[in-house]
């Protein structure tokens, strides 16, 4: 009976790894009284990789332990974001040092770079295409003029005093104007907004901030240029559906804008609605809406399987609708100026614009405007370049020959071709590059993107960068593969990671200069 007591009353001994007491003195003193859901998780990773420069496994297993979350799920989420080092032991490092290896980066020298600059290793598209090479240490944005000669940049956006009135009849408002998201899928913003459950539950908003596709910077202007019309769109929305809790997910790339926005949201007043503003961690996958949904809940940003539906089921099973920073733009444009204003000037919208050209940088034109008026836009080409081809979706959208050139940058015209205009990015390619490299360059980003879980993107994308060492003895390998990739992969990255591989293939011909 004794010994039996003595069983009963006997600590529970936790397995895995033991924290040790400097790591837990570490951990408490840096976090002091935190939040401790586990959707506060990547908050608490950034502050600790803010802190040391990585992430120890001795610090992992302490803010398992002051969070009373289990070791494997505080691994499994650190493991999984670019922007978190994990290392053996408890040493403070130095921020790495990422040099862009997006296609206008790599148009201006970001390979050279890479090996010229100490500590550096590549990183995915930075969104800064338009002052390409982009380098960042830690959270800073660098102008690398040259290797030696590296200063900091990147204003801090000041941002006034936002409206936040109510706008009566802005849903029939935004039908009638056709109003579509600009995060790439093109879906009506008020056919979404019709879908959101309506049972009593709280209602979620996310912005989704964290524009990835390579080639694409025009949420970063926007918030840059007119950061209260972006959160006037968000205010409209919030209003609108009746939304509890709004978060801005925000790219870790743009921490200018964090600053600026953490300083301004505390004063936005939204009646009913708090307004969190949340840090991505460098995942291209968290553009998909459930996988950016797991990611503010504190989970690996991989995509969730459907139904349910965010409308139904979304951030913490709660009804969730997903905007775009430049769709809350517009929403707030079509408040302020009327339908009729946005009809008139023929549902403009803003565009990428980099790679060869003489002025890159985001352009406001009508969704009618085609390649070559882009082009005209952004200066017209540089210095020395003679225009041969374009991808007029970023990374996912294809590759295309001049020849295609008159044809609109809006939804569903590149379609047909096997490719789309997505968020509006321009990358526009000369003589001097070999669209083959670029297909490569893009399918090395979407193998290293892969969130891994499901086999056809996870398999296909590692498999496609070795068969395109030899694109044309592969073309029938590489076609069954595309098909397989295309028809079972589970998300857009892996449906759509075939894309420039079989616009080359399907649309260059020996007369045009590739
Ligand atoms: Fe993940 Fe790729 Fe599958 Fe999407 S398609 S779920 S990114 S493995």
């Amino acid at each position: 009976m004794a010994k039996k007591a003595k069983k009963r009353g006997a600590r529970a001994f936790p397995k895995g790894r033991h924290p040790s007491l400097d790591a837990r003195t570490q951990i408490d003193d840096l976090l002091g009284d935190v939040a401790k859901g586990r959707q506060h998780l990547i908050e608490h990773l950034h502050t600790l990789n803010d802190q040391f420069g990585a992430l120890s496994k001795d610090r992992l297993a302490a803010l398992a332990q002051k969070l009373g979350l289990a070791q494997v799920d505080v691994y499994d989420t650190a493991s999984f974001y670019a922007h978190f080092e994990i290392t053996d032991e408890n040493t403070n490092h130095a921020p790495a040092v990422r040099v862009c290896q997006g296609p206008a980066c790599r148009m201006a020298g970001s390979a050279k770079l890479l090996n010229d600059l100490d500590n550096a290793i590549p990183a995915p598209c930075q969104g800064a295409c338009e002052t390409a090479p982009s380098v960042m240490i830690g959270r800073s944005r660098i102008a690398p003029a040259t290797a030696q000669t590296l200063k900091a940049t990147s204003s801090v956006p000041s941002i006034s005093a936002v409206d936040t009135t109510p706008v009566p009849h802005i849903t029939p408002e935004l039908e009638r104007a056709g109003l579509r998201g600009m995060g790439g899928a093109g879906f009506p913003v008020a056919q979404k907004w019709k879908f959101l459950a309506d049972d009593g539950r709280d209602r979620v908003l996310v912005v989704n901030a964290d524009e990835g596709e390579p080639g694409t910077f025009k949420d970063r202007y926007l918030f840059e240029t007119e950061p209260e019309k972006v959160l006037r769109g968000m205010a409209i929305t919030a209003h609108a559906l009746d939304v509890r809790d709004a978060f801005i997910y925000l790219r870790d790339e743009y921490p200018h804008i964090y600053d600026a926005l953490h300083e301004a949201l505390p004063k936005l007043d939204i009646p009913n609605c708090r307004v969190h503003l949340r840090r991505g961690a460098g995942a291209y996958v968290c553009g998909e809406e459930s996988a950016l949904l797991n990611s503010l809940e504190g989970k690996r940003g991989q995509p969730r399987d459907r139904p349910p539906y965010p409308a139904q089921s979304g951030y913490l099973g709660r009804p969730t609708v997903t905007h775009n920073v430049e769709t809350l733009y517009w929403i707030a444009d079509i408040a302020e100026r009327g339908e009729q204003a946005y009809a008139d000037e023929e549902r403009p919208r803003f565009y990428s614009v980099s790679g060869r050209v003489k002025n890159p940088g985001v352009y406001r034109a009508p969704a009618s405007t085609t390649v070559s008026q882009l082009i005209e836009m952004a200066g017209g080409m540089a210095d020395g370049q003679t225009f041969t081809a374009f991808l007029p979706g970023g990374a996912s959208g294809g590759i295309f020959p001049a020849r295609f050139a008159e044809r609109a940058m809006d939804f569903g015209v590149f379609e047909e071709l096997g490719g789309f205009v997505g968020s509006g990015a321009l990358v526009v390619l000369s003589d001097q590059d070999d669209v083959w490299d670029v297909a490569r360059d893009m399918m090395d980003f979407f193998a290293h993107e892969s969130c891994g879980k499901c086999t056809p993107c996870r398999v296909g994308t590692e498999k496609m960068v070795g068969l395109l060492q030899n694109p044309h003895e592969n073309e029938d390998t590489i076609r069954v593969l595309s098909q397989t990739m295309q028809d079972a992969s589970i998300c857009g990255l892996g449906q759509a990671a075939p894309n420039p591989v079989l616009s080359i293939f399907n649309h260059f011909t020996e007369e045009d200069p590739s």
